[in-house]
């Protein structure tokens, strides 16, 4: 760290925030709630929805889908660990649920549920469901989350208010959605690069990555999240760049 940087990290401090960068990018991110904080008040939710799910007969009704998760995940999250030791410790997890409006989500910690009817209508092969996955792991990997949660404090200054509020605020309220949707469109093109990143890792084919954003932006496929997403056809560009620099770096 330069003496820059250290004066940086220590006026983070001062502030009563957390610095940190994401993997690759570099990119710094002022972080207010500690990781742990953020994971176990998104548990809570999470087993809500799961049970929910599960109640409706939804919850893993796709189990070669879920197997090919499972397998194809195991991969990934050993590329994730490299860039990011302290996931060895998160509690990951795959699922699929029938739920036609579920197509991917990545929750705090290291939760993916997919959807089946999404993948089944891309017709994804191993190497795009790889990319799917990847782009989700990344979220985590970089702990878009936290940030997000993070930016909503400070947007509402409110520095006494607890996590859930503000969890519940940033779910609610739609100006303060619409005040991140810079973030939130920052997050997923993050997502897409560093997801490739970790595909390639894994050893996932550049064409297989290609091609799951090709068919993406064929289809016009809506928002893996919903509205904060870059034009398929740009996502499909950074592609093919992220493509030919994994060539030229072989
Ligand atoms: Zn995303």
């Amino acid at each position: 760290m330069n003496a820059a940087a250290a004066l940086f990290a220590g006026l983070l401090f001062a502030c009563g925030m957390a610095g940190a960068q994401v993997p690759e990018s570099g990119r710094v991110q002022e972080l207010s709630f500690s990781a742990e904080e953020v994971a176990s008040t998104v548990e809570d939710r999470y087993i809500d929805r799961m049970v929910e799910l599960a109640a409706a007969g939804r919850l893993d009704d796709d189990r070669a889908l879920l197997a090919r998760l499972q397998t194809i995940g195991a991969g990934l999250i050993r590329a994730a660990v490299a860039l990011k030791p302290e996931a060895v410790a998160w509690q990951w997890e795959f699922h699929t649920t029938s739920d036609t409006d579920v197509d991917a989500i990545c929750m705090a910690g290291g939760k993916i549920l997919v959807g089946s009817a999404f993948v089944r209508q891309l017709a994804l092969n191993d190497g795009e469901l790889a990319t799917l996955l990847a782009h989700e792991i990344a979220h985590a990997v970089a702990e878009h989350h936290r940030e997000t949660l993070s930016e909503a404090l400070f947007l509402n200054r409110y520095p006494a208010v607890p996590l859930e509020v503000v969890m519940e605020r940033l779910e609610s309220d739609v100006s303060v959605q619409i005040r991140l949707s810079k973030l939130s469109s920052l997050q997923e093109s993050e997502a897409d690069q560093l997801g490739m990143v970790l595909a390639h890792r894994a050893g996932w084919p550049a064409a297989d990555m290609v091609s799951f954003y090709r068919k993406l932006s064929d289809g016009d496929q809506l928002a893996l999240v919903a509205g904060a997403y870059p034009a398929s056809a740009s996502r499909l560009s950074m592609a093919k760049g992220m493509a030919l620099l994994f060539q030229s770096s072989r």
